[in-house]
């Protein structure tokens, strides 16, 4: 195994403590001696998990884990029909152990750390990658340094890495800030850096693409839609998918779709324009808040990804995400925060524009769990109504018609309610 640049292909072993090429700064992959593989995870009969596929990841010594993967896909009829498609499957990454995707990157990556001698793991963090960083930290018995951008960060990911001992920062900026900074800290310090620039985390991601594969009986799907922020995951799970073509599992590898939100969308911005680079967004602003990134690391990856399965990218609105949320917890009973949320309002998008078709097998991927961010929920649905202990007053409240919530019932009622 060693470490490669997707720009120059100059190789490095994989015990150097590095995260970009040092010859031409692009980003670096991770390659196996692909020919001595033990690829009998197929003849498992095993439940998916990321671990199941410890063979193509890059980790030699016992992992720290806390049972990450082996995440639900689920069979979505009722959204299905409400969309407008044939086939429609969700993969629930916020039924992780921390509640997002994140633990499957950080399970390898926070081995990874243990196996190079390292005694702190940092990140920069929309807020996710923070909480997952902390508890894997803690499992490890190292310490971790978290930087988040002021105001915007989910209240639930912030008790997660404040609960589980991360020393937690807020700094006065926003993401592409802290990343910047802390990428800094890790020069000057002996701190390892976990951001989704590290290549080793990725392979943990990859196990998405995997378990897809292997939760449809060892088949592909069509096309596979999910939100993208520093487009991390996308890349991780287009190598995932590229693996088990290379080793013929799957004649064909889904078509990665990419979705944003519009107040930060420059890959979408760069895939319409046909381009390779991206123009960064200088203030990025979403109710998306994990992927409210203006400046994407990971965008050569992401893009080399959407071009080379011949996907595509989209941008929803704010709107439009909080539609989808809606949509994902009312007609399947999938909790999601709003970034999962995008993947669906992009497919719908897509379907109504005529580039998916019908008849095409999808697979969502929802990347985080409705309990991150509760003050979304309130902001969207509203506080519930509140009545004296009384039946009628809680008679008038159920038979008031005209609004799709309770939470939502008119002053009017209220003032019913608290007169009697
Ligand atoms: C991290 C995260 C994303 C974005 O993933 P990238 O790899 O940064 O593109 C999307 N949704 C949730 C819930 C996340 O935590
Ligand atoms: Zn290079």
């Amino acid at each position: 195994m060693f470490l490669e640049c997707i720009e120059c292909k100059a190789e490095y072993s994989d015990t150097e403590i590095i995260y970009t090429c040092q010859r031409c700064g692009g980003l670096l992959d991770v390659i196996y001696d692909y020919s001595k593989i033990d690829l009998s995870f197929q003849k498992l009969n095993q439940p998916p998990s990321v671990w199941k596929y410890a063979s193509l990841l890059p980790v030699k010594r016992e992992p720290i884990s806390i049972k990450e993967g082996g995440t639900p896909l689920y069979k979505c009829g009722r959204l299905a029909k409400q969309i407008g498609i044939h086939e429609l499957y969700v993969k629930h990454e916020g039924l992780n152990p921390t509640g997002s995707f994140k633990d499957r990157g950080m399970t390898v990556g926070v081995s990874k750390a243990l196996e190079l001698g390292m005694k702190t793991v940092a990140c920069a963090s929309t807020g996710n990658t923070s909480a997952s960083l902390a508890i894997y930290a803690a499992k490890a018995g190292i310490s971790a340094v978290v930087l988040l951008p002021e105001g915007k960060v989910a209240m639930g990911k912030v008790a997660q890495a404040l609960m589980h001992g991360a020393k937690v920062i807020t700094i006065r900026g926003n993401f592409d800030d802290a990343f910047r900074l802390v990428r800094e800290l890790c020069e000057q310090r002996d701190f390892y850096l976990l951001n989704s620039i590290n290549p080793f985390r990725l392979e943990g991601q990859k196990t998405i693409g995997f378990e897809i594969i292997d939760q449809l009986g060892w088949k592909s799907p069509d096309r596979v839609v999910l939100p993208v922020g520093n487009a991390g995951n996308i890349s991780a799970i287009y190598k995932g998918f590229s693996e088990f073509k290379g080793f013929d599992i799957i004649d064909e590898i889904p078509r990665m779709t990419g979705i944003q939100s519009e107040g930060a969308c420059p890959i979408f911005n760069a895939f319409k324009r046909g381009d390779t680079k991206i123009v960064p967004e200088k203030n990025p602003e979403t109710v998306a808040s994990a992927i409210r990134i203006g400046d994407p690391v990971n965008a050569p990856k992401a893009l080399r990804a959407i071009y080379d399965s011949k996907g595509t990218a989209e941008k929803v609105s704010d709107e439009e995400i909080i539609e989808a949320q809606k949509s994902l917890a009312r007609l399947e009973g999938i909790g999601v925060e709003p970034a999962s949320a995008a993947s669906i309002a992009g497919l719908k998008k897509l379907v109504e524009k005529g580039v998916i078709q019908p008849d095409e097998r999808v697979v969502c991927i929802t990347t985080g769990h409705l309990l991150k961010d509760p003050e979304e929920v309130i902001g969207v649905c509203g506080k519930p109504i509140e009545v004296e202990a009384d039946i009628d007053a809680i008679r008038a409240v159920i038979s008031y018609e005209g609004s799709e919530s309770l939470g939502v019932a008119p002053m009017m009622l209220q003032k019913v309610c608290k007169d009697r």
